[in-house]
């Protein structure tokens, strides 16, 4: 009901305006989103990197229709880590990009998982530039096959390409312990889309066991663990773990949204762990918001909680 009257509000062209026209939303939106253009995510990326916290920079849209629309969200990222380069923030992967497959084509009518691939690599090679690496986002369930093959050709030239494992899906815990190989970087994190309970677990509660046990395989295996979550029960499991498998602090970090627990950020930064923060931008952050809440209930809980606490 409540996921019915979001996707609603967000398909309707006067809600749009009248959201991100009022100065509240702007607000709210400006604690999620760095703003609308590369001067705002540099100007957030500098201030993260100063306080000792890692970014990965998410340059907002999605589901791209079309072929010089894909093209231009890869020239987008590459314009970007030139700009990071110059400003000397990109060396030693301190700031990366995430980048969603469908953004670059993958959705395309024809030839959508050629022109992703070729945009990605273009991408990776402007990463590989100026020092730092690429995170392929996971979106919806169907995109996850597509997606995980890409990053597997991808790899053969640009071996730190990241991917991303839902504990949401059922077959996680297998994907996890066919990520977890030498020099594989691979975000956790719960997921933040629907599906049927035939892919997805249902329940909060099995996601968050999955979540432990994909997170297990990952930390005891050989490759770089990114763990993506705000959850305290998670992120207090990740660092027993990661002391039983007797992991240097810069074997693995911590990862999470811009604006969301920003004291936890900094305090486990302060504890010597690398914690990396997921900073998007861009004029398109209406949908981002909108469609976050609405593809998964509970989200509009932790959105809410957000607005409460900036703990
Ligand atoms: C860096 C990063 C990258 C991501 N990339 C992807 C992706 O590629 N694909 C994808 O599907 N999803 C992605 N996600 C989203 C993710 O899947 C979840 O939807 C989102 O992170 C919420 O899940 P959670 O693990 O934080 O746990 P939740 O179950 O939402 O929250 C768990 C607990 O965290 C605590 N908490 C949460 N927010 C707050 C707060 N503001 N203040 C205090 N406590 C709080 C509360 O104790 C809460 O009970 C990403 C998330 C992060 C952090």
């Amino acid at each position: 009901m409540l996921r019915r009257a979001l996707l609603a509000a967000s398909a309707s062209e006067r809600v749009r305006r009248i959201v991100t026209t009022v100065p509240l939303t702007r607000d709210v939106v400006a604690r999620f989103v760095a703003g609308d253009t590369a001067d705002d995510a540099l100007a957030v990326t500098r201030r993260l990197l100063d306080d000792g916290l890692l970014v990965s920079l998410d340059y907002l849209g999605e589901d791209t229709a079309d072929p010089e629309q894909a093209a231009a969200v890869a020239d987008e990222y590459i314009r970007l880590l030139g700009r990071l380069d110059a400003a000397g923030m990109s060396g030693s992967g301190r700031a990366e990009v995430s980048v969603k497959p469908t953004a670059v084509g993958l959705d395309l009518a024809e030839h959508g998982e050629k022109t992703a691939r070729e945009n990605i690599a273009r991408i990776c090679a402007a990463a590989r530039a100026a020092g730092t690496t690429v995170t392929l986002d996971m979106e919806e369930h169907t995109r996850v096959e597509p997606t995980l093959r890409l990053a597997g050709q991808l790899r053969a030239d640009f071996p730190d390409l990241g991917c991303v494992i839902q504990s949401y899906l059922r077959r996680s815990p297998e994907d996890s312990r066919a990520l977890a190989v030498t020099g594989s970087r691979v975000r956790l994190c719960k997921g933040a889309y629907n599906a049927a309970a035939g892919v997805a677990f249902p329940a909060r509660a099995e996601v968050d066991r999955c979540y432990a046990r994909c997170l297990r395989v990952l930390l005891d295996g050989p490759g770089y663990p990114m763990i993506a979550t705000h959850d305290p029960r998670l992120i207090s499991i990740a660092g027993v773990r990661a002391r039983a498998a007797r992991r240097p602090a810069d074997s693995f970090e911590y990862q999470m949204l811009y604006g969301i627990r920003p004291a936890e950020q900094l305090r486990l930064a302060a504890g010597g762990s690398r914690v990396r923060v997921y900073v998007p931008y861009g004029s398109d952050w209406y949908g981002y918001l909108v469609r976050r809440l609405a593809e998964r209930p509970a989200n509009l809980a932790f959105f809410l909680r957000s607005l409460a606490s900036r703990g």
